[in-house]
């Protein structure tokens, strides 16, 4: 496809070391501002943002051919509930987080002080680019740290503009964006953060973990994986089909929660696709390739990457139930749906992260949950049933990041859910007050307001402070 891409600036070694050390000198500064300073700042951002929302659609148009409208449900409204959400709760969040006292202390009071971490780093990936940038960025500026952003060079076009976006933002000793590829991640990833904030695929969060290690730097990663569905045999296959077909195109399916694959019981496998199959001609018309709703993939490699899975899934015996045509020279493919793939094909090990959903069935839900449960721990796992006894089984018997009942995908909107994965799909968590938590240190204040009793365990010891342990070690 013929996208313009701005020049990508590239960095010197000492560029990016001088940005680092202007940052750290300012940490404290930025660290003791209070909660209606940094309100102000966030306020000033929102304002901001809003004034560049018609140039990120044009951005993200060139990027990947976007629908405008997608921009304002996927990167618009996500940064902007953000933003309330954390204008709304900042100053709970930054006061005295009061502790219960025990026995023992009794003349003590203790709280939690959430204080900064200090300089920062964000790396994100292209798929949400604005979202999975500024997310945390309003978390990390909520929380007092001064901050390096570093977006993904795959989307040149919105980079550039949310660059103009934190130029026109923060002072340049606060927060910096600097765009580039892996040279320059490399070269942040060899700086002393005090924490990076990594979205992108578990590869790529490994290397960064490891480089993490040097300085023990604290990490969340949020990462990928294959989020399986399951819509079993009470499931409201209507609501099933409807939701997962539009969940799985939107972006074209480039979302880490995307429904990766569909586990549904056999009785309804064939209702299902053929409601899968009316759904995708109400949204994407007979030819998706003409409707504008419907984006692209975001350069040829990861064109190839994605076609390749299919073809391989093809040659393996798999059957196309829906769609399965695609224009290379466009980054097009159809959203697709497959059955019949043999367990062990390439599409079921790796994230898909495009339009092709593969549908496989099942007969037993015990089976399937043991099944589930030799693979890595999704980011998500979503259930369709109207059957508490199974939606319980399904819960406590696997493991992910996060559960939609009835529903995929739209957990991501609501700010007062964690967002993240467990192990393989991510480290930690960000959204709203987890996002807070994230990029601060909880810091333990213990304040001695009488004297405490501990004092008269002082040294020396003898029978009568040894009587008093003993009577601490069995009622308190
Ligand atoms: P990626 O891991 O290739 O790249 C992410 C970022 O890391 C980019 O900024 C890139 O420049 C940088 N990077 C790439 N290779 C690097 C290296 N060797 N050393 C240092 N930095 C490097 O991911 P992507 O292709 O941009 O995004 C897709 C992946 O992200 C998918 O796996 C998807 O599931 C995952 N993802 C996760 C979430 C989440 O919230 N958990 C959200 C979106 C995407």
């Amino acid at each position: 496809m013929n996208r313009p891409s701005p020049a990508m600036p590239t960095y010197t070694r000492e560029e990016i070391d001088n940005t680092f050390i202007i940052l750290k000198a300012n940490q404290f500064a930025v660290g003791s501002t209070n909660a209606r300073e940094r309100i102000e700042k966030l306020k000033k951002f929102h304002r901001i943002f809003l004034q560049y929302r018609q140039a990120i659609k044009e951005a993200m148009f060139l990027d990947f051919r976007k629908h405008a409208f997608e921009v304002d449900l996927t990167e618009i409204y996500t940064v902007t509930s953000e933003l309330k959400h954390t204008k709304r709760n900042l100053r709970r969040w930054m006061g005295k987080h009061s502790t219960p006292t025990p026995l023992a202390l009794i003349g003590s009071r203790s709280y939690i002080h959430y204080e900064a971490k200090g300089v920062v780093l964000i790396i994100s990936p292209w798929n949400f680019p604005v979202t999975l940038t500024f997310g945390p960025l309003i978390a990390a500026i909520a929380a007092g740290n001064t901050v390096i952003v570093k977006p993904s060079e795959q989307t040149p076009n919105t980079a550039l503009v949310m660059q103009q976006i934190v130029e026109e933002v923060f002072e340049p000793d606060e927060v910096v964006l600097l765009q580039g590829g892996i040279e320059t991640s490399k070269i942040l990833l060899s700086l002393p953060f005090n924490h990076i904030f990594f979205t992108g695929s578990s590869r790529v969060g490994k290397i960064v973990m490891e480089s993490a290690a040097k300085h023990l730097t604290s990490v969340t990663l949020e990462l990928g994986g294959k989020s399986p569905t399951i819509v079993d045999e009470t499931a409201n296959i209507d609501q099933a089909a409807r939701t997962i077909t539009w969940v799985k195109c939107i972006n074209n399916g480039q979302i880490c929660i995307a429904p990766d694959h569909v586990w549904v019981y056999e009785k309804v496998k064939e209702k299902f696709i053929i409601s899968v199959n009316l759904y995708l001609k109400k949204y994407y018309s007979e030819d998706a390739h003409k409707e504008p709703s419907y984006a692209r993939l975001v350069n040829e490699n990861h064109f190839k990457k994605v076609n390749e899975l299919f073809k391989n899934a093809i040659e393996k015996g798999a059957k196309v139930r829906a769609g399965g045509q695609s224009k290379g020279e466009e980054n097009y493919m159809d959203p697709t749906v497959l059955t019949d793939i043999p367990e062990g094909t390439d599409i079921m090990k790796e994230e898909i992260f495009g339009p092709v959903l593969p549908v496989q069935s099942f007969q037993n839900i015990s089976e399937l949950i043991t099944q589930l449960n030799k693979k890595e721990k999704p980011l998500a796992l979503y259930i369709y049933s109207r059957n508490q006894k199974n939606i319980r089984q399904i819960i406590e018997g696997t493991r992910t990041g996060g559960t939609c009942i009835n529903s995929c995908g739209i957990h991501f909107f609501n700010n007062n859910l964690p967002f993240g994965g467990s192990n393989f799909s991510g480290i930690g968590k960000g959204h709203g007050w987890f996002g807070f938590e994230s990029f601060s240190n909880a810091r333990a204040v213990y304040n001695q307001f009488m004297p405490s009793a501990l004092e008269i365990l002082v040294p020396p010891y003898n029978r009568f402070k040894q009587r008093i342990i003993d009577l601490a070690i069995k009622y308190l």
